[in-house]
Parts: C-alpha cells; structure tokens; sequence
C-alpha cells in the first residue's frame, strides 16, 4: 500500500493570475477527480489533500479564498471516504480564516492543518494560541511549506520561510506536531529538524531538486545538496532517519507523478525502510 502525503487539489489563483505555469508546462490546478485518476494509474491507496496556496490578500471580495476552497474540498473528499483525507489551509494572518478552519477540524475530526508561508507571506513563528491547543488537543499535526529563502518578495520585507524558524516553532512546541515539507529544502539544519521528536519530514518536491538548488547555496546541506534524490533518500535511511520520512508528491506541481514516486522505489533501501516511508510513518503520523 503506497500513501501520498502531500496533494493539491483545486486552482492555484496565485499562479493563474500571474500566469506561472507549472513545471510540466500546465496551470497549477487539478480537481478530485483529475486527481483520483492519477493515483489509480500509480496504485497509490489513499492521500493527504489540501487547497493551494493561495493568498487572501489578491482577490477583494474573494477574501475567504482558504474557507470556500477548504469547504469544496471537504465536501468533494467526502464521496473517497477512507481513501482522500482532507486537511484545511488556513491564513494566519485572518481571525476568521483561522476559526473556520479550526472549527472544521473540530467539527470532522480531521487530520491535521496546513500552513503555507510563502503566499500569506508569513513567517513562522508564534502561531495563535487557538491554533496551537487545537493541533495539541486533537494530537494532530501542522504541515508547514519550508521555503529556501530565495524567495524574492519575502526577501524584501525581511521574511524568512526557510527551516529556520520552523525549527523554533517546533522546539518551543514541544506538545505539538508537525510535518515539515519538502524535506526542509536540504537545508544546512535538516538533521537537526530530524532530530526532534515532534517532527516528521515529507519529501514533496524532491524529484524537481534541480529547479531549486542553485539559489542560497550557503543555507544548504552540503552534504545532500549534490546528490540525486535516489541517492538523498539513501543517505538518509543509512542515517538512521527510516522513521522520521514520509513521502509526498506534491502534485500536480512536480515534472511527473510518477519520477516522484520512483526516487523511493529506486533508492537502495530495505524493503521495510520503503514500507515505513510509503505507507507506516503516513499512518502513523496522520493516523489515518
Ligand atoms: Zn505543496
């Protein structure tokens, strides 16, 4: 059984309205359906779906983007019982964007919360308490987008959504869990975010390494950045790191579903480390 830990479903508003393709060359968009297709075609049995990250700040009257978005979703979800687990976004930034998506949580009894810094542009750091006896309450975990710091308009206002401040969010936290995305981006710090009880990483993105290596090269690991992501994998299962990876896609925004997949099954691994990755540690950290 093979458990996607990271899936976008919906539209991208922020990258239609600034017509950012996706790496394949397509709108960043798919919809329940799109989705389940794709994961039939790969024999993935189920999934963690959230919106995309879009911002609240571009739409005017659109202000509750996340809360329309996270109520389609829940409701689409509804018909894959036991298949597609769906977990709201939410703005940190937004009273209301919080309460709604707390109140979904407590309502459904869903799986966790996710928070993607780079669009609401905001770094982690002290996160409102309401969010926080949520998360701890319900034993649920908070996914974070981990950025690279590259990104050009955070730059500019002195924001970092690097892992960073993810590390001292978790470390100041210690009831709460979390997912750190992307595999923190290879950051210099990784090992220590791996380190760290509360803390599970999930590998989204990493098939599409290359698009985002060269910027920063001061924050990464060196250790891993020049390394395939067969290889990155490897590494860290030799590490000791089995228990601590769970795999996402990050769908549709990566060059293919399935070169995502196959870094896992390609990397020279115990066949009891890739069962832990695919499927045991998703169950266990999500329990699904
Ligand atoms: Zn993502």
């Amino acid at each position: 059984m093979i458990i996607d830990s990271h899936v976008h479903i919906g539209k991208d508003i922020f990258g239609i309205k600034n017509g950012i393709l996706n790496f394949n060359g397509t709108l960043q968009k798919q919809n329940i359906k799109e989705y389940v297709f794709k994961m039939n075609k790969l024999r993935i049995s189920k999934a963690i779906i959230f919106p995309f990250p879009s911002p609240l700040c571009q739409f005017g009257k659109d202000d509750f983007w996340y809360h329309k978005e996270n109520n389609k979703l829940f409701n689409d979800a509804q018909r894959y019982e036991n298949r597609l687990y769906f977990i709201p976004a939410f703005n940190p930034l937004d009273k209301k964007s919080i309460d709604y998506a707390l109140e979904l949580i407590n309502k459904y009894n869903l799986r966790g919360l996710k928070l993607h810094t780079r669009t609401v542009q905001y770094e982690p750091k002290k996160l409102d308490q309401k969010i926080l006896k949520t998360l701890e309450n319900n034993d649920i975990p908070l996914v974070l987008h981990i950025g690279s710091d590259k990104e050009a308009e955070l730059i500019e206002k002195n924001i970092s959504i690097s892992l960073e401040p993810a590390l001292k969010l978790a470390k100041e936290n210690k009831n709460v869990r979390f997912v750190f995305a992307h595999l923190g981006r290879l950051h210099k710090k990784l090992e220590e975010a791996l380190n760290l009880d509360n803390v599970m990483l999930d590998t989204s993105g990493l098939s599409i390494k290359e698009v985002w290596k060269d910027y920063h090269a001061k924050l990464f690991d060196e250790k891993l950045i020049n390394k395939s992501p067969v290889e990155i994998i490897s590494t860290l299962v030799e590490d000791g790191f089995e228990d601590k990876i769970i795999w996402g896609s990050d769908e549709p925004y990566g060059l293919s579903y399935k070169n995502e997949l196959d870094y896992i099954n390609n990397s020279n691994i115990s066949r009891s480390a890739k069962d832990k990755i695919l499927r045991k540690n998703s169950i266990n950290w999500y329990k699904l």
